[in-house]
């Protein structure tokens, strides 16, 4: 038989996943001599041997790549036949800046799982992982990747660990966290700060019990704190509600398994797929209403039809599942509303045990704050609302260099990211850059990206907003030069980026604020832009918004806007029953401020608009969480309505002729599921006719749609529908938010492309 021998390079996240023992195991079943190279960039594999069991080699190279790994690609050359002694792994090196990849956490695996079920040092030992699964990024200090460099550092293993640590063929071969019960964390519970248990099954036994019996808890996960209580419980919930002083944002609930949560949402083949992935995300679900009396907590999600659930990824997670009666748990981020998710045990027993049931703490340190990922499926894909565990610190691929350059992103939702040559690397979720604790998990996160992946800054990028704290952290980084985008320019070059476009495009942005170029809030934009600069070419109408950016939580003042602008003052007399849950004082000087545009700022947000008809319908006056408006007006929407309202398109869109439409439906008692309905169809129709005019005038096909709206299920795939139906090329998010976590890979990519142009 033909002997040979190939070279084959494998690039894409190959490091920390498994995928050096998994070569060797795949190489060893096909009789096949060489070695395996971890390099900076990539993993090198040279196999020699007969040509049938080199194929072999290579289907099974693609076919059954572990897990967690991602294959970009692999080059194979043939190069001249040499003959090895055996298969064997060489050592890594890693000698330039160049790094490697790190994983993301991942999942607990079925045969870790198994492990703990079997006597031995894991019975029961809630550390278990191997490097098909456990902590990767959260606990990394520094590359390489090495145990000595993470959270695991003072936990010594013991000989039976270290045998299977260096033994090439077991699981656990050079899996950098692993650990037993006689060598690794374990995990502690308190009641009012006093320690009174570190025995896991006497732990479990008593959390169980207080959360069946409605208590909350404080539990150390992997990425920070979690706040748990029984989801089924109404009172508990209220009492979380209260205990985190937040209000109305939905809470996030984890289920004992897939069935028990379909009996409560409807889940397709590609939300159960999302559901079960390694990376376990929060995934939005719609849920089932009140069938076999099976009904979770009102207070959960604001009677909102969408519920946010997850599936358990810690081995604790399962054991304590095990013994809860309830099938779900509420987990929510432990922290106070607006505060960055816990991650310190002195601060979690110092700020939460005298107020929780109970915490349970763990002494392996999180070094990487990550909060859980959020994803929907739209359009049969998945879209990253939140991205975090099981996502970050994977980079996101670019067509440009983006080397050296920092973006600093958005204020709200906010994630910065560092260019690595083509790749991307942009931060976990960090979150709404106001209180001073997430401004400074904000400036720790970018200094520890900095150093991890060795990144030389030679360029910065920030919004055109004067006032964002991430502009002003990035304006005084240092002495480097600047650029500074436009919000909806990056979020057009964000989807771009992700799409690796470099042309001209027309970029449909649709959110709620961000600082326009002319002074005024925008928020509902047609552009016509490439990478480098945009021409806004439309927008929707200006309309005051009575109380500035302050007051965009208060949609009741939007639809008083849009009321006064259509029907004057007199608006008060159509009579319209959302005016009786306002104060007639507070109207009558919202009016006045109108009249004599005193703190009237204009702005032409998409989700002002939203605000407005969701006030009009009496859905909601004043949120009690960000774009709640928005997601109460999509909550109650039907599939089988076509019709729409009208609008005027001229220099800019008007939405007069709408709010007649919507006054006038109202007035008449249509119902308004369907009112709702009407005006999102309206929306997808405006977004079709002007992109269609636009692409006729400039004779551009690509289409390009990014913003926060586009988080709404039914816009998204009736746009997309109807686009691709008249042969558009269309763009929209998958891998990075849409929302403002996206926007600050929209700033490298035109910073980027500004200094290829040599404009900065
Ligand atoms: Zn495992
Ligand atoms: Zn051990
Ligand atoms: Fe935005």
């Amino acid at each position: 038989m033909k002997e040979k021998t190939l070279h084959v390079t494998v690039t894409g996240l190959v490091q920390g996943v498994g995928f050096r023992p998994f070569v060797f195991r795949i190489a060893t079943r096909h009789a096949l001599s060489g070695w395996v190279q971890n390099t900076n960039e990539n993993v090198k594999i040279v196999v020699s041997g007969s040509s049938s069991n080199i194929d072999q080699f290579l289907c099974a190279l693609s076919e059954e790549t572990p897990p967690a790994a991602a294959i970009e690609n692999i080059v194979v050359d043939e190069i001249e036949t040499t003959k090895f002694p055996e298969f064997s792994i060489m050592h890594s090196n890693d000698v330039s800046d160049e790094i490697t990849e790190i994983s993301p956490d991942i999942a607990v695996c079925d045969e870790c799982l198994e492990d703990i079920r079997k006597p031995g040092s894991r019975l029961a030992y809630a550390f278990v992982n191997c490097t098909n699964c456990g902590p990767r990024f959260t606990i990394i200090k520094d590359l390489p990747y090495d145990r000595a460099k993470t959270t695991m550092k003072p936990f010594a293993m013991c000989p039976e660990c270290r045998h299977e640590y260096e033994n090439i063929t077991d699981r656990r071969f050079h899996a950098q966290p692993t650990a037993c019960s006689l060598c690794g964390p374990h995990y502690e519970l308190f009641i009012k700060n006093i320690s009174i248990s570190e025995d896991i099954d006497e732990i479990t036994c008593q959390v169980s019990q207080s959360i069946d019996s409605g208590g909350i808890l404080m539990i150390k996960g992997l990425g920070g704190m979690h706040l748990a209580c029984n989801a089924f419980n109404e009172t508990a919930v209220e009492n979380l509600r209260r205990l985190k002083s937040r209000e109305g944002k939905p809470f996030a609930v984890m289920f004992r398994s897939l069935g028990d949560l379909k009996a409560v949402a409807f889940v397709n083949e590609t939300e159960e797929a999302s559901l079960v992935s390694w990376r376990r995300p929060i995934v939005l679900l719609k849920k089932k209403e009140g069938l076999n009396g099976y009904k979770l907590a009102v207070g959960l999600n604001a009677k909102l039809n969408l519920l946010g659930v997850m599936l358990p990824y810690l081995p604790f997670q399962y054991q304590l599942f095990e013994k809860l009666a309830t099938t779900a748990i509420v987990l929510t981020s432990g922290n106070f509303s607006s505060e960055p998710i816990l991650i310190e045990n002195e601060e979690a027993l110092s700020q939460f045990g005298p107020l929780v049931d109970a915490v349970v703490l763990h002494n392996r340190d999180i070094f990487n704050r990550t909060d859980d990922s959020v994803v929907r499926i739209i359009g049969g894909k998945e879209r990253i609302f939140r991205r975090s565990r099981g996502y970050v610190p994977a980079p996101v691929r670019t067509a440009y260099n983006t080397d050296g350059i920092i973006a600093f992103g958005a204020e709200l939702t906010n994630c910065f990211c560092v260019g690595k040559g083509k790749k991307a690397f942009l931060s976990q979720h960090i979150g709404d850059l106001q209180g001073i604790e997430t401004t400074q998990f904000y400036e720790s996160t970018l200094d520890r990206f900095l150093q991890l992946f060795r990144v030389k800054p030679s360029l910065l990028a920030v919004d055109k907003h004067p006032a964002y704290i991430s502009t002003r952290t990035g304006l005084e980084f240092g002495d480097f030069p600047v650029v500074k985008v436009q919000h909806h320019h990056a979020h057009i070059a964000s989807c771009m980026a992700e799409h690796f476009l470099d042309e001209k495009v027309i970029g449909v942005a649709l959110d709620g604020t961000g600082y326009g170029s002319d002074g005024h809030i925008w928020g509902g934009e047609f552009m016509v832009c490439d990478l480098n600069d945009f021409e806004r070419i439309t927008h929707f109408e200006y309309i005051p918004l009575p109380g500035g950016d302050s007051a965009s939580g208060e949609p009741w003042r939007m639809a008083v806007s849009y009321l006064v602008k259509v029907y004057g003052n007199d608006f008060t007399k159509l009579n319209l029953p959302f005016t009786n849950q306002l104060d007639p004082d507070k109207v009558g000087m919202l009016v006045q401020m109108i009249g004599r545009k005193i703190n009237c700022p204009l702005t032409s947000g998409a989700g002002r608009l939203f605000d407005c008809v969701a006030s009009l319908l009496d859905l909601v006056q004043v949120a009690t969480f960000q774009a709640e408006g928005p997601m109460r007006l999509e909550s109650i929407l039907v599939d089988n309505c076509s019709q729409s309202y009208t609008y005027l398109s001229g220099e800019t869109i008007s939405f007069d002729a709408t709010i007649r439409g919507i006054v006038n439906d109202i007035n008449l008692g249509i119902e308004k599921p369907i009112i709702a309905t009407k005006f999102h169809n309206t929306i997808i129709l405006v977004i079709f006719e002007t992109v269609a005019a636009i692409s006729l005038k400039q004779g551009i096909n690509k289409i390009v749609l990014s913003g926060g709206v586009f988080q709404n299920k039914y816009l998204l795939e009736g746009t997309l529908g109807i686009l691709q139906k008249n042969n558009f090329e269309v763009y929209s998010h998958a891998t990075v938010p849409t929302n403002d976590g996206g926007i600050a890979l929209g700033q490298l990519a035109v910073a980027s492309k500004r200094r290829e142009l040599q404009c900065v």
